[in-house]
């Protein structure tokens, strides 16, 4: 089975489900497209080409839930894990009604490019479940995640996979998946999650790391440009995790946030907006609708204000051919997974628009999930100064590395991130050979 562009299921069989095929979603095609537009300038040996193009594995489960009125809803869930030549698939679980398999098998294959442009010992991978959060109690919401930790149990763990927050989840979401795993193997496994609370060995600073990583490697792009961030005028959309903690990150560091969105609505204010009050309006009703400061703005005249950056920090394909023409911004970060299609990619360079692209802008989260991992394994414990400084280290590092690939091969910024990430992970296939 296949899917159109709205995500609803085709009646065209799919001979083979791994590899990318016409009716695979646009979303999976996109990720073979920016994959493959690198890999073939990169004069490596075809055969890792055809390895590195489909996930390893990926599970399909079924999750029978029992619902708070004693019903039983059953939620289709989903564990895609892309490559593991550098070490354990890593990556996160995401809770949304648009979750399907193209969807998880795209983000576990931009995971295993991330992991390794930061250079992390881990493989990608991505999960996730058919549901709305916002629409579960809390006791449905852990029954389904328990549920769903034990359905992917065989697969998961500390040395094989270690799954994380994304969009829809978050650190008690993490909590439960620790605990039913540590349920089944009978000790606690602190190695086999990230993003848990502090207080159950999660790590100081990993709530907002993806946020300052996007504010780490936007500072490091500025420096080249002899700017800095205060002054700057930036868009944010989408106001989850990534979003809310760069625009406060940013914030605080000078900028003026004008805009914010999230799914429903969204507020302009010239004057910047008060990110900490905003945000607070936003957790406790769960969106921005009658903020009683600013205008009202779509996420469509988000993208396209005037303003000096834009953040997409929601989900993917935001950024379309439609509304690329349009974007005045002269930088876009690219915070959520995905947010810019091929087709607005293109139209963006040739604008002139500066893309600070998603594995590298928005690593900073799986980057304190390694902390995270290494501190759970040996039972000790960083503070937040050197969370926050080793991973301004790794996204500098990072940066600078991408920031000369360019240079030297005169190309953009997503060609670089690319060209780097691939030829690692494909050295690593490379080196390890063919089992058996
Ligand atoms: P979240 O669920 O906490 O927040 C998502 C936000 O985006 C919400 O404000 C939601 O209303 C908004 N949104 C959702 N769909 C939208 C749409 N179609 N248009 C406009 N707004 C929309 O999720 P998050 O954890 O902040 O993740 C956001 C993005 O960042 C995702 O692409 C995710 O994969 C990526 N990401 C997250 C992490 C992490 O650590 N959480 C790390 C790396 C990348």
């Amino acid at each position: 089975m296949g899917y159109n562009s709205d995500m609803t299921a085709t009646s065209t069989p799919t001979t083979d489900l791994l590899r990318p095929q016409p009716e695979h979603s646009k979303f999976w095609q996109n990720a073979h497209h920016y994959f493959d537009r690198v890999y073939q300038t990169m004069n490596l040996d075809p055969i890792w080409r055809e390895v590195l193009s489909s996930p390893k594995r990926v599970l399909i489960v079924s999750c029978p839930v029992r619902m708070d009125d004693g019903s039983i809803q059953v939620f289709t869930g989903y564990r895609a894990q892309h490559n593991h030549a550098r070490g354990p698939f890593k990556g996160g679980i995401r809770f949304d009604t648009s979750v399907n398999r193209d969807e998880v098998m795209a983000l576990a294959m931009l995971q295993t490019w991330k992991n390794a442009l930061v250079d992390l010992p881990f493989g990608g991978a991505k999960g996730g479940v058919v549901c709305d959060p916002r629409k579960l109690s809390l006791g449905e919401k852990e029954r389904l995640t328990r549920r769903y930790t034990s359905e992917i149990l065989p697969i998961i763990g500390p040395f094989q996979d270690i799954p994380a927050p994304d969009a829809g989840t978050d650190s008690q979401v993490m909590a439960w998946v620790l605990d039913t795993y540590s349920m089944m193997v009978g000790h606690q496994e602190l190695g086999v999650v990230t993003g848990k609370p502090v207080t159950l060995g999660g790590s100081v600073g990993r709530e907002e790391a993806t946020g300052r990583g996007v504010m780490n490697v936007l500072r490091a792009f500025l420096a080249t440009q002899n700017k800095n961030i205060e002054g700057t005028r930036i868009a944010v959309q989408g106001f989850g995790n990534v979003g809310f903690h760069a625009a406060r990150l940013l914030d605080t560091r000078g900028a003026t946030i004008i805009a914010i969105t999230e799914r429903a609505s969204g507020i302009y204010d010239e004057k910047g907006i008060d990110v900490d009050a905003a945000g607070l309006y936003y957790r406790e009703r769960g969106n921005l609708v009658d903020y009683p400061h600013g205008d009202s703005i779509t996420n469509e005249e988000l993208l396209t204000c005037d303003c000096d950056i834009v953040i997409p920090a929601a989900t993917e394909s935001t950024v379309t051919e439609e509304i690329a023409p349009h974007i005045k911004a002269r930088i876009l970060v690219e915070a959520a997974n995905g947010p810019t299609t091929p087709q607005a990619d293109e139209i963006l360079r040739e604008n002139g628009v500066t893309v600070l692209p998603d594995i590298l802008a928005n690593a900073g989260g799986v980057t304190v999930s390694y902390f995270e991992w290494v501190q759970g394994l040996q039972n000790f414990f960083w503070d937040a100064k050197q969370v926050q400084n080793e991973l301004q280290k790794i996204m500098e590092q990072a940066f600078a590395a991408v920031n000369a690939k360019a240079d030297e091969v005169d190309c953009d910024y997503r060609t670089a991130a690319y060209t780097i990430a691939i030829s690692r992970v494909a050295e690593a296939c490379r080196l390890k050979g063919l089992f058996p």
